[in-house]
């Protein structure tokens, strides 16, 4: 490892020797590698990614291990630490998406996940079926990115699947292509449509920094965010809750903006400049559109802004000033984007009245994280507050911890 100059820390070199034992006594063989990949958090750029907008997230330094082996006979076995079920063994050349009648696409199973990863590498022509066999693999994942808190377990998932692939058969994908191979198997084979933000944010994000990611063309730049130098936390609040409207309501928003656009005859809400959202919220009014569409519009106008307003304030080493374009992100979020519950809403209240710098919900929404900027000399009677007032309320004790932005994908 450290002849690779990696640099590894403690935890993820323990977990990754236990990864390997894992491998070996799940399939009796040594791997070839151990790949991580991380978890993530939005710091601002809220459901604009499928508006083609801006996003800004950072990776967590929770990730997804994979520790895994080549195979030359055209079958993938995965097993995952967190999953109960054993080992699932797929034939590569089966492998059909959610809906059709083919092998690991059914909905429900998380072997989808790298089972929609490898479809996606075969889709691309880009995983070899040479004279001594076709391609396939083993492998084991554990993972401390919590599932379903809102913070990309399924992401890092797919993403550190495709980097043991692109390593193990040499194909030489850039960490932005693995994203969009990544979005296409969480898209087309497990059935989820999802922006591109989770995967590039797994795949490209770089210790110390926060990404700015142009969800249209892709660009993507390194934002210094070094909270530490600047005696600043970013906290996470995962407030445990997910409620059940998410799916619906996320097809629903999508639908709106796209709706949207089309009345107002752009390729995207992107399109839509700060300057000129009066009158395009008008003229959608005047064609007869819902107040709710006019709100949807407004949240992803003014939401792109506060993401050029964030990478202005941290260009400027202005840290603190982002607070409260934060805060101003949940409000829109919760007031226009109507994506927001009481959990969440109780956290950023709270938090804030407790002497935070700012706070919003962060992913999807309708439950799952919060993020909360904090002095670091009040980060624990911050996050005192914030469980304090769920007890109040009389919900159960969040989880809370501290973001420090973290690297992207990496073999260790
Ligand atoms: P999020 O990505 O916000 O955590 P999702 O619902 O998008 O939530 O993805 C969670 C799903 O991803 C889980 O239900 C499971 O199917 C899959 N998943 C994530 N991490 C693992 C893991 N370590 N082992 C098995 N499946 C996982
Ligand atoms: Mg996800």
């Amino acid at each position: 490892r450290t002849a690779e100059g990696e640099r590894v820390t403690d935890s993820d070199s323990d977990r990754a020797w236990q990864a390997v034992d894992r491998f070996r006594e799940v399939y009796g063989t040594d791997p070839a590698g151990v790949w991580a990949a991380p978890g993530r958090v939005n710091l601002i750029g809220e459901h604009t990614d499928y508006n083609d907008g801006f996003v800004m997230p950072l990776a967590l330094p929770h990730t997804c291990l994979a520790a895994a082996a080549p195979r030359r006979d055209g079958v993938l076995r995965v097993h995952s630490g967190e999953a109960p079920g054993g080992t699932v063994e797929l034939r590569v050349a089966d492998l059909a998406p959610a809906g059709t009648s083919g092998a690991g696409g059914d909905r429900g199973g998380w072997a989808a996940y790298p089972a929609g990863v490898v479809w996606a590498l075969t889709g691309a022509g880009l995983l070899p079926d040479s004279d001594d066999g076709a391609a396939g693999a083993d492998l084991y994942f554990t993972s401390t990115v919590p599932t379903g808190a809102g913070l990309s377990s399924s992401a890092a998932l797919e993403v550190v699947t495709a980097l043991a692939l692109n390593d193990l058969y040499e194909l030489g994908l850039e960490p932005g292509e693995i994203a969009r191979l990544c979005q296409r198997a969480e898209n087309d084979f497990v059935g989820v449509p999802c922006g591109i933000m989770d995967q590039t944010a797994s795949a490209c994000c770089a210790q110390g920094h926060a990404l700015f990611l142009d969800a249209r063309d892709l660009t993507r730049r390194q934002v210094p965010f070094d909270l530490a130098a600047e005696g600043l936390r970013l906290l996470v609040v995962d407030t445990r809750v997910t409620h059940e409207l998410g799916d619906s309501a996320y097809a629903a928003r999508r639908a709106a903006c796209e709706a949207a656009a089309r009345e107002l005859g752009v390729r995207a809400l992107r399109d839509v400049r700060i300057e000129d959202l009066d009158a395009a919220l008008a003229r959608l009014a005047g064609a007869g559109q819902d107040d709710s569409v006019l709100r949807r519009v407004r949240h992803v106008v003014t939401e792109n802004r506060r993401v050029e307003e964030v990478v202005a304030r941290l260009d400027a080493g202005d840290v603190r000033a982002i607070g409260p374009v934060l805060t101003d992100g949940h409000a829109s979020c919760r007031d226009d984007f109507a994506i927001s519950c009481a959990e969440l809403d109780l956290v950023v209240t709270s938090a804030n009245e407790a002497g935070a710098l700012g706070a919003r919900m962060t992913g999807g929404g309708f439950g799952g994280s919060a993020i909360v900027l904090v002095e670091e000399v009040a980060a624990e009677a911050v996050g005192k507050a914030v469980t304090e007032a769920f007890a109040g309320a009389g919900y159960a004790a969040p989880r809370i911890f501290t973001a420090v932005p973290s690297a992207g994908a990496r073999r260790l």
